[in-house]
């Protein structure tokens, strides 16, 4: 765990009567925007900027991994095409010393498949071109959702057949085996299980999950679900209701062969 991960913990479980952590009254939060194509650099920096938000930027991957070690931000946006590395390497490096929220850019739908399937760790995709306040709205859901409380679950186990999840430790475990999944994944997976029963759409799904409070890409919601299917195979719980939604039913399907 990192270091910033493990300060959440703490923060989450502090004793009562510890006030809850809230950001300094007027201090910016500071987004680093990773991108060497200038135009794009600036126009996000001035959107982010008339968001409120204090924003640097890097123009190479090596660039962002020193400055996002030297003075942490609030949060990356971190586009996948970089002349050195690439946004995924790039991500990865930072993701094994801190858990600052990412938001990746990218030029392609099939990219984001990527970005997904290869458990990069970051917290939201946004494919190129995009809507800046579309953009602006993610920067600011990530962050209300990365605050200490990000991760404060009530210790609690969901277990729907041979599937064991642990929000407390964030574990996900198939006939013991833990599985990895990457953090939207967990929540989308905990979320469903905790409405047992129940069909949430696509937009609802959005909200809760991604925290989104308009109508979003809801094709998010689909490659994440097929993502949990891949990875959890016949466990997975997810049942595709079609023309509304998703659920979890109920009760595990009857024990199949193994
Ligand atoms: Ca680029």
């Amino acid at each position: 765990m990192s270091s910033a991960a493990r300060k959440r913990v703490t923060a989450a479980g502090r004793p009562s009567g510890v006030p809850p952590y809230e950001p300094v009254v007027g201090a910016k939060q500071s987004i680093l925007v990773v991108e060497d194509e200038s135009s794009i650099a600036s126009f996000v920096g001035m959107y982010l900027k008339r968001a409120g938000f204090a924003v640097r930027v890097a123009d190479t991957g090596n660039d962002a991994i020193e400055k996002a070690s030297a003075d942490p931000p609030s949060l990356i946006i971190l586009d996948l095409m970089l002349p050195d590395l690439d946004g995924i390497d790039v991500c990865r490096r930072i993701r094994q010393r801190s858990d600052v929220p990412i938001l990746m850019l990218s030029a392609r739908d099939e990219d984001i498949d990527k970005i997904i399937g290869l458990e990069v760790g970051a917290d939201d995709y946004l494919t190129k071109p995009f809507n800046p306040g579309e953009l602006v709205a993610r920067v600011k859901s990530i962050l209300r959702r990365s605050g200490p409380e990000r991760r404060e679950f009530v210790s609690s186990v969901h277990e729907h057949g041979s599937l064991r999840v642990d929000a407390g430790r964030r574990e996900v475990t198939v006939v013991g085996e833990e599985v990895q999944l990457a953090p939207k994944e967990f929540d989308l997976l905990w979320d469903l299980l905790d409405h047992r029963g129940l069909v949430l759409t696509r937009d609802q799904l959005l909200e809760r999950v991604w925290g989104y409070t308009f109508a979003g890409d809801t094709r998010t919601v689909d490659v994440h679900v097929r993502q949990l299917r891949r990875k959890l195979g016949d466990a997975c719980p997810i049942v595709t209701v079609w023309g509304v939604g998703y659920k979890v039913s109920p009760e595990p399907k009857a024990a199949r062969a193994s």
